[in-house]
Order: C-alpha cells, then sequence, then structure tokens
C-alpha cells in the first residue's frame, strides 16, 4: 500500500502524471502567440494575453461604506453637531465646515477634513436638525480609504489568466473597455470507427451511435477553442491520410477510437509515415492508450474511444495540453481529500478515475465503472482518484476532482 498522494509503481506503463509533464512540455514549446483585441463583454472563456496592470487607484478617492454622518472626530464633544452638507454618490463634496458633520451616503466621497462615518443607527436627529452620535468615535471608521483594493502600478491578473465573469468585472472596475486575448485554439475532432453513425440515423447491424464527437465538441468550445468538426473516418489507411491532409490550418487534431492494442492502428500508420508517432501506455483506468504525435507538422492526440475512457483522458491530460496551448498557466483542476465511501479490495496496476458523487463528505462511486459506460459520469459529480498498487477500506482517503473543475 502506497500512501496517498505517492505515485506506486506502474511496471512499463507510463505514469499520468509523466504523460501530463510531457504534454505540457510540448505544448509550452507551441503557445499560440497570435492575439486579438475584444470588448470587455466579449472576453469570457478567452485567456489573457498581457499582464492587467492597474492605471487606477481602487477606490478613486476615500468613500463611505455606510449611509450615515461623516465629521472630524476631534471636533466631536459630545454636544449635537450641526449637518452643513448632504453628500450622496456621485457628488463631488465641499470640504467639512469645523465642528459639523455632513449627512453622507454609502459609496459617496467623504469631505476633506471628515475623518470618520458614523452610521446612522448610531445618529439621534434632534427636533432642531442638529444630529446626536451615540456610540463611540473611532478613526478612519466606516471609511473605505483610497487605494484600498487596487494602487496605481500594481498586478491585478497575470497574462495566462482565464477570463471569466469576475475578472470581467474587475477589469471593469479598473475602467477597461477592451483586453488582449490570445487567439482560439483551432481543434480539428474526428471520430474513427466503422462502426459509428450519427444520431438520426436508423441503426444498422453491427453499429453504434457517435457520441465522442458532440461530447467532445462541446466540452472544447466550453474551453474556448474553436472548433473543426472532422466527422467520422471509417477505419481505412487512404482514407485517414486523406481526411487528416484535408485539415488545413488547425492547431491540434484530436481524434478518438483505434488506438488500441492489437486494432489496425490507422492514425498511427499516416502519423508514422507523415510526421512522427508517439504512443503511450499509461497507468490510467479507464484509459490506457494515448496517440502523440504530428501530421505533416500539426500535433495529433489520439484518444481511445470507450466513452468513458475518451472523457478522463480529455479531462486530464488533453484539456490540460490544449489550456496550456493557449497560454493558460494553472491547467490541473483542483481536487480535494475525502474518505472513500467504499472498499477498494483489489490494487490495481493503474490509476483509476472513477465515476461518483460525494455523499454525506464520504465518497461514492457508480455501479458500473466500464469503461464503455459514459452514464457512469452523467450520474457522477466527479472523479474519484484511486491511486495504482492500492487497495483501500472505506474510511481511507481519496482525492475528488469535481467535474464542474474540468467541464470549463
Ligand atoms: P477503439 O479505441 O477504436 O478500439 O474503440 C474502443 C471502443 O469504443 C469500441 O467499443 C468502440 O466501438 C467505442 N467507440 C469508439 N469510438 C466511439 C465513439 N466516437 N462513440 C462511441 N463509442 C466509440
Ligand atoms: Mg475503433
Amino acid at each position: 500500500m502506497n500512501p496517498a498522494g505517492k505515485p506506486g509503481k506502474t511496471g512499463s506503463l507510463m505514469p499520468v502524471e509523466v504523460a501530463l509533464a510531457r504534454l505540457l512540455e510540448m505544448a509550452d514549446t507551441s503557445r499560440i502567440i497570435e492575439r486579438e483585441c475584444l470588448p470587455l463583454a466579449q472576453v469570457e472563456g478567452r485567456v489573457l494575453a498581457d499582464d492587467l496592470v492597474s492605471t487606477l487607484d481602487l477606490p478613486p478617492w476615500p468613500n463611505s461604506a455606510m449611509d450615515g454622518y461623516a465629521l472630524h472626530v476631534a471636533d466631536w464633544t459630545g454636544e449635537p453637531m450641526v449637518v452643513s452638507q448632504k453628500i450622496f454618490a456621485g457628488q463631488a463634496p465641499e470640504p467639512l465646515k469645523m465642528g459639523t458633520c455632513a449627512r453622507i451616503f454609502t459609496g459617496a466621497p467623504v469631505p476633506a477634513g471628515a475623518d470618520c462615518v458614523e452610521m446612522q443607527e448610531n445618529a439621534e436627529v434632534q427636533a432642531d436638525e442638529r444630529v446626536r452620535f451615540t456610540g463611540p468615535l473611532s478613526l478612519g471608521q466606516n471609511i473605505r480609504p483610497q487605494g484600498q483594493e487596487t494602487t496605481v502600478g500594481e498586478l491585478i491578473l497575470p497574462a495566462g489568466t482565464r477570463l471569466g465573469p469576475i475578472e470581467q468585472g474587475l477589469a471593469a472596475s479598473l475602467g477597461c473597455a477592451e483586453l488582449d486575448v490570445t487567439r482560439k485554439v483551432r481543434v480539428a475532432v474526428l471520430s474513427t470507427g466503422d462502426e459509428l453513425i450519427e444520431p438520426g440515423q436508423s441503426l444498422g447491424p453491427g453499429q453504434i451511435y457517435n457520441s465522442n464527437r458532440v461530447l467532445l465538441c462541446s466540452w472544447l468550445q466550453r474551453l474556448g477553442c474553436e472548433v473543426i468538426d472532422a466527422g467520422i473516418v471509417p477505419d481505412d489507411l487512404e482514407t485517414t491520410r486523406v481526411r487528416l491532409g484535408d485539415l488545413k490550418n488547425v492547431d491540434l487534431i484530436l481524434s478518438t477510437g483505434g488506438v488500441s492494442v492489437g486494432e489496425a492502428d490507422f492514425l498511427g500508420i499516416a502519423l508514422r509515415e507523415e510526421g512522427e508517432l508517439s504512443l503511450w501506455k499509461l497507468a490510467i483506468k479507464p484509459g490506457k492508450p494515448l496517440t502523440f504525435g504530428h501530421f505533416r507538422g500539426v500535433p495529433v492526440i489520439g484518444l481511445p474511444g470507450n466513452p468513458a475512457s475518451t472523457l478522463v483522458t480529455f479531462a486530464l491530460l488533453a484539456r490540460p495540453y490544449i489550456l496550456r496551448r493557449q497560454g493558460v498557466k494553472q491547467v490541473e483542476p483542483l481536487k480535494v481529500q475525502v474518505p472513500a465511501g467504499f472498499d477498494w479490495p483489489i490494487a490495481g496496476n493503474r490509476r483509476e478515475y472513477l465515476r461518483g458523487r460525494l455523499e454525506n463528505g464520504q465518497a461514492i462511486i457508480y455501479k458500473n465503472q466500464s469503461s464503455g459506460v459514459l452514464r457512469s459520469a452523467a450520474w457522477a459529480d466527479g472523479l474519484v482518484e484511486v491511486l495504482e498498487n492500492r487497495t483501500l477500506v472505506a474510511g481511507g482517503h481519496v482525492y475528488f476532482i469535481p467535474l464542474s473543475e474540468v467541464l470549463d
């Protein structure tokens, strides 16, 4: 048994982290460098090309965190104070008259000369409209100082950040109307297999519907890729060669199927003839066979065809590779350690990514973990990682990778 987190022996199989490191190294050397400038509203899902540095102090001036009264603490004698001005958000106040206070609302600039805001709940308006303060008053109270969030010149988002609603909001708060992002990675998706037909057609003998195509095309779109749907390629060398050759102007060819041991591997032959090929046997389950190579200079990743294998190898290997090509630094999903709600009596020589859920704080797994069963993943909320060469009794720790971490 291995302590959690340490990779075990995998014999001639390549450990998952070795495969990932190799893929990321190759992705680093072929990073997309072209960029485009987009309006802020259109950058969702894209990757920041340059560091975003603040050209502003945020907030630009001290402002009130409360509805209440601004005053100079040293002027307060305990007697009611005259209210000398009223300041709403969006207004430019007069300097505070000595010995008075100002009515102020949340977000309004604190007038020069004031060093404290007392909230209205601690203020009593007298019959003569002067205001008595009931609570203790302290310097800086309820004032959001200038530059509290950001000061001019501060690095706000590093290049390589994936942009989403929060980053868009942050950039807007700094006044950015547009941002430079890397151009989308262009990924061609092809599904290999004589047995495949598309949904909508009637099934003939021996045929199955192509599920990987739509799964990968949708997923890639979520990752901010430009997807070229290259359809189904039959198990035939000449067609494979021609169809690969048709894929012009793409950054990656992503295929599924045809990489299992013992099968006529036409993708592999085509790559060997017109590029280069590495066939990896990974210590991963579902998964194991994975092809990486080049066809006429274009990188190719060949994932195993079983839908759950496609899903797991895409999530853990192809996704980080694609994001890194896009310039993303943080490409690996977060995983959390949780107690297992199941026994794992027989150690395997491959790292398992079981489709599972968290229930009452424990990881439970779908009843059928066959690599052909995509339903397991639809039932699941995440992948439960069980290390190679390891047995487990319920209560022992496993890692859980939420599917939401890898789906976009
Ligand atoms: P392969 O990797 O080509 O040996 O395929 C392994 C298994 O996955 C076989 O049962 C295939 O029929 C199945 N498979 C391959 N590609 C797809 C696909 N695009 N959609 C659904 N199942 C597939
Ligand atoms: Mg096949």
